[in-house]
């Protein structure tokens, strides 16, 4: 059954689709038409110099670490994320170092950040884990006082803020993802916002179509990834673009309302909300202040309208996944006990 929800968006993506069939198909191998639109709707979304888009999220991030020379490097990462945060960047036989989460938004602690550099990192890899804004201001200034480079997986953040600010838009470069469940969704898709005109045109060298090289770039390099994203998921990503701020803003007040709840049963940790931060609620995740009361919990939100269920947090940090150890071995980290934080479902952002 169709919702009047995702009927929205389908027509919204036939017209596009449609549009697409109407033009010269090979104008997309330039980056121009529904490519260059998004990427003006990211840049400005970011207030950046440059967007680009990409297959995915995945192939973006190993596009960074190619573009950056990272290669055999360390970088301080976040133990809590997807896997794919880091592929990329493992492949090329770069080594994390694991540093310590904040309570509260499970992400990077810039305190931890500090106390993990050595003169081998190279990079901060950060998460904006389960669309919570991470401290950009804090690994801004300690990427700044170190000479680091700040990358961040803003995959589950696009429509987040701190500090009045689009969560991560501090770092060197941003990485979105478009792929299913995602603030903006294209099927599959992704992009990198920057303000650093060497690292963007290094990007389209290792990414894009020679077409779109020789118009940027005025040079063409048959030899790199073919990393660029499917004119069709561009254009559906393109037509959908607005509808998706404006649905995920509905979304997020009404995760804001249960989070001003929430503080106000006080059986969880405090979360954080004002005007200047706000989470995408990628997931709605809390922690117990003390014992878990479930119950409770439950019966005092529906006492004020919300109906939710509550579930263990599905997160294995990447140190103790299975497939990491076999293929990049044991890590020497003291992983935290995530065992009293839970997830609030009921709410239903998810498109298609
Ligand atoms: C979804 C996601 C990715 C991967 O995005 P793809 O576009 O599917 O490659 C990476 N990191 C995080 C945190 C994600 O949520």
């Amino acid at each position: 059954m169709q919702t009047s929800k995702s009927s929205r968006y389908m027509d919204l993506a036939i017209a596009a689709v449609t549009e697409y069939y109407q033009r010269d198909p090979r104008l997309h191998l330039s980056g121009t038409g529904a490519i260059a639109a998004l990427e003006d709707k990211l840049a400005r979304h970011y207030g950046k110099k440059y967007a680009l888009c990409c297959s995915n999220a995945t192939t973006a991030l190993l596009a960074i670490a190619l573009a950056l020379d990272l290669k055999q490097e360390q970088f301080i990462t976040t133990p809590l994320t997807y896997g794919g945060t880091l592929a990329g960047w493992l492949l090329l036989g770069n080594q994390p170092v694991f540093a310590g989460v904040e309570p509260v938004t499970y992400t990077l602690d810039p305190v931890a950040v500090r106390e993990s550099i050595t003169p081998e990192v190279k990079a901060i890899l950060a998460v904006d884990l389960f669309g919570n804004p991470c401290d950009m201001q804090g690994l801004r200034d300690i990427a700044d006082e170190f000479g680091l480079w700040y990358i961040a997986d803003a995959a589950q953040s696009l429509g987040a803020c701190r500090d009045r600010l689009p969560a991560s838009s501090l770092a060197d470069a941003i990485v979105v993802s478009f792929t299913v469940g995602k603030s903006l969704c294209a099927g599959e898709g992704g992009a990198i916002i920057t303000d650093n005109a060497e690292l963007y045109q290094k990007l389209v060298w290792f990414t894009q179509h020679p077409y779109r090289q020789y118009r940027d770039l005025g040079l063409e390099n048959q030899f790199g990834l073919n990393g660029r994203m499917h004119p069709l998921a561009a254009a559906i990503a393109n037509a959908t673009f607005e509808q998706a701020m404006q649905d995920l803003q509905v979304y997020q007040s009404h995760c804001l309302a249960i989070a001003v709840a929430l503080n106000e049963i006080g059986l969880t940790e405090v979360m954080p909300h004002s005007l200047g931060y706000r989470s995408t609620f990628f997931n709605l995740v809390s922690t117990w202040r003390d014992r878990p009361e479930p119950e409770l919990l439950l019966r005092e939100l529906g006492d004020r309208g919300f109906d939710l269920e509550i579930l263990p947090l599905s997160l294995c940090p990447i140190p103790q996944q299975a497939a990491y150890v076999a293929q990049y071995g044991v890590s020497d980290v003291a992983i935290s006990d995530y065992g009293n934080s839970f997830e609030l479902r009921g709410l239903d952002n998810r498109v298609w």
